[in-house]
């Protein structure tokens, strides 16, 4: 009788050693790439010093790179007068540029950087927040769009990767907008609407939300930091948390939606059909409102209103403070609930929550747990996010470049 535990097939061993074996070429192709970017144009003997790599693979490495476009070789150079002439490796693909898009509710941004991260380009337009209008905001992205590649175009390289960045969850297949409640948008597929309005967008394109990207971002600027959790609001409240260095992602992606954490079980109904979510207590419109800034919000925007929110909140004036003060009692429960389930070492605040991180931490600090010891329940550093509006749009970037320098043959100019 055949096993209940039987492996199918008998080439199990031979295949898992040739994916092994093939992941260690990926890496290898990667190191030598990452050493040219880092170092600039050297010779093959200088690769495998720097990336520990034999001689004879630098060669074979950088023999599959050149036949890809990715590296090529300098004429023969004297080196120093002694010696036979040496070739140096320089990387080809210098001609290439990342583009990250991104909506939120006040405008449209585009960004194109290198691949060693230099800005190429930078646009930015409002749109007025038309609200339940889809088709008008897409025009204004697609403009923006339409900007930067020209840039791009201009500055003689090609677009490899573009990233759209977004306020609202995402999810699908096609990956769409599902909902976003500051442009009262149901279910939008802003890569269709781009690509309807865009010529030459390149083939790789991602739709991802902003607040998984700047957690990220923040994350890479910690070195040592396994375990954060990033909580903000500008858009709405959102979030997202790495435990061993790793995106909790949950098995409907979903995780990280901090903003529909049900804190108040007697409280209003939130658009989600939820009762009592953190947003309906703690969300920017709420908090506005109740600051006495939503028309200020109505007339300049949300990034705007929740500037002034910031600067009266600082100068002590009364409404802005009791707005905040009701506001931080709830964030600072939900932060307990938080803290209790993930156990991070560090949890950063954005969007203009960063501002006012020494506002909550007494809300946070007042109600921790007293019967084990400090070690077991030690709290979480409240920190301030450091990268402010660009934290996502770094984020795209880098995951982009990142996924490139990952497998460089992506650069081969012929795929
Ligand atoms: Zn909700």
């Amino acid at each position: 009788m055949r096993s209940y535990l039987h492996e199918q097939g008998g080439g199990r061993g031979s295949e898992r050693a040739s994916l092994v074996s093939e992941d260690v070429r990926r890496r290898n192709l990667s190191l030598v790439t990452l050493d040219l970017l880092e170092n600039g144009p050297r010779s093959r003997s200088r690769i495998a010093d720097s990336t520990g790599l034999t001689r004879g693979s630098v060669t074979a490495l950088s023999a599959a790179l050149v036949e890809a476009g990715v590296v090529r070789e300098s004429e023969p150079l004297l080196d120093g007068g002694k010696g036979r002439p040496v070739t140096h490796l320089l990387l080809a693909a210098d001609d290439v540029a990342f583009v990250a898009l991104q909506l939120d509710a006040d405008r449209a941004e585009g960004v194109a950087v290198t691949l060693s991260g230099d800005v190429l380009a930078r646009r930015t337009q409002h749109h007025g927040r038309p609200m339940g209008r889809p088709e008008l905001i897409l025009d204004v992205l697609a403009a923006v769009a339409t900007q930067v590649l020209a840039d791009v175009e201009e500055a003689g390289r090609r677009v490899i990767d573009l990233s759209v960045v977004v306020f609202a969850p995402v999810g699908g297949d096609p990956v769409v907008v599902l909902a976003d409640t500051d442009l009262q948008w149901g279910r939008v597929d802003v890569l269709r609407g781009l690509r309807d309005r865009v010529p030459g967008l390149p083939a790789s394109m991602r739709l991802q939300p902003d607040a998984t990207l700047a957690a990220l971002a923040e994350l890479r600027l910690r070195p040592g930091i396994l375990d954060l959790v990033y909580l903000k609001s500008n858009s709405g409240i959102g979030g997202a948390a790495f435990v061993d260095g790793r995106l909790v992602a949950g098995s409907h992606e979903a995780a990280g939606a901090f903003g529909h954490l049900p804190v108040d079980f007697a409280g209003d109904l939130c658009d989600c059909g939820q009762r009592g979510c953190l947003v309906t207590v703690a969300g920017p419109d709420v908090v506005l409102e109740r600051a006495g800034l939503r028309p200020l919000m109505l007339d300049s925007g949300l990034t705007l209103a929740l500037e002034e929110l910031v600067s009266r909140i600082a100068a002590g004036e009364s409404d802005a403070v009791r707005a905040w003060h009701d506001a931080a009692v709830w964030i600072g429960r939900a932060l307990q609930i938080i803290v209790r389930s993930f156990d991070p070492a560090v949890v950063v605040f954005g969007g203009y929550w960063a501002e006012l991180v020494d506002t909550l931490r007494p809300a946070f600090l007042r109600d921790q747990p007293t019967l084990v010891g400090a070690d077991t329940w030690a709290v979480a550093v409240l920190e301030a996010g450091v990268l402010g509006q660009d934290a996502a749009l770094r984020g795209a970037l880098w995951s982009a470049r990142a996924a490139v320098l990952e497998e460089p043959l992506l650069l081969d100019p012929a795929r």
